[in-house]
């Protein structure tokens, strides 16, 4: 483990700090996962599956990152891969463009990253995945019950502000494009751009994978989030089940 780190560090210092933050997380309702359960099995039953299925997809994730370039050109790549107690499995993954594939400006950003509700009628699937995986939970005012609200707020943050147009550095983070459009029903809310995270349009479109994606802030680049992420590879958690059973399938 001590190595990893190590390995990480040097290949920061060969090609330079981390461009991308892309956090990948398994998704119980693959169908997979589902087409994999006998009788009565839930997918929670069959954490020995769940794992095979998330290292299959994830592989074939940094494939498409590096090899048929969803960010161009990509000059390295570390990863981590978290078994927490609570919440789903879940690689955090860096990557480091080359100089003629960065993401600087706005429109850079727009091709890769959509924080707005895609259109039903383009492909009424992705925009089904996107509505049931990749909204936050109405809270504030329409739903004070949220567990993310703190004190009458929402601690993420949440309804974001409706924005014309993406701006490319606020304190070292792009701020998304979330234009005023009509609201859609979703359960028994009605949503609009204010309450999707941003997603990752290159990947959702080939890999219907549920995907976060951050830039590393340029203006505090640091070796931080090496250091965050190589760390936890050193924790011993292995009184998790699915981490057992990452280790003894040799992933
Ligand atoms: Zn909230």
């Amino acid at each position: 483990m001590q190595q990893n780190y190590q390995d990480a560090m040097a290949m920061v210092r060969k090609f330079g700090k981390p461009d991308l933050f892309l956090t990948f997380t398994c998704n119980p309702s693959w169908s997979e996962i589902l087409n994999s359960m006998e009788g009565i099995q839930r997918p929670e039953d069959r954490p020995d599956i769940i794992v095979r299925i998330f290292n299959i997809k994830l592989k074939d994730l940094l494939e498409d990152i590096c090899k048929h370039g969803i960010f161009r050109t990509v000059l390295a790549y570390i990863y981590v891969i978290e078994f927490q107690k609570r919440g789903l499995l879940h690689a955090h993954i860096l990557l480091t463009l080359d100089s003629e594939s960065k993401i600087r400006t706005k429109d850079d950003i727009d091709k890769f990253v959509s924080a707005e509700l895609l259109d039903p009628y383009t492909d009424l699937r992705l925009f089904q995945i996107e509505t049931k995986c990749m909204v936050h939970a109405p809270c504030g005012t329409i739903n004070i019950n949220s567990p993310c609200m703190r004190d009458g707020q929402c601690c993420k943050c949440f309804p974001k502000q409706f924005k014309d147009d993406t701006e490319e550095n606020v304190n070292g983070y792009p701020i998304y494009r979330r234009r005023a459009t009509e609201p859609v029903q979703v359960g028994k809310y009605s949503i609009d751009n204010r309450w999707v995270p941003h997603i990752i349009l290159g990947c959702l479109k080939n890999l219907m994978h549920i995907l976060m994606l951050k830039f590393v802030p340029q203006l505090k680049v640091s070796n931080t989030y090496i250091n965050m992420y190589t760390k936890n590879m050193m924790q011993p958690r292995s009184k998790y089940k699915k981490k057992v059973l990452w280790i003894m399938m040799k992933f």
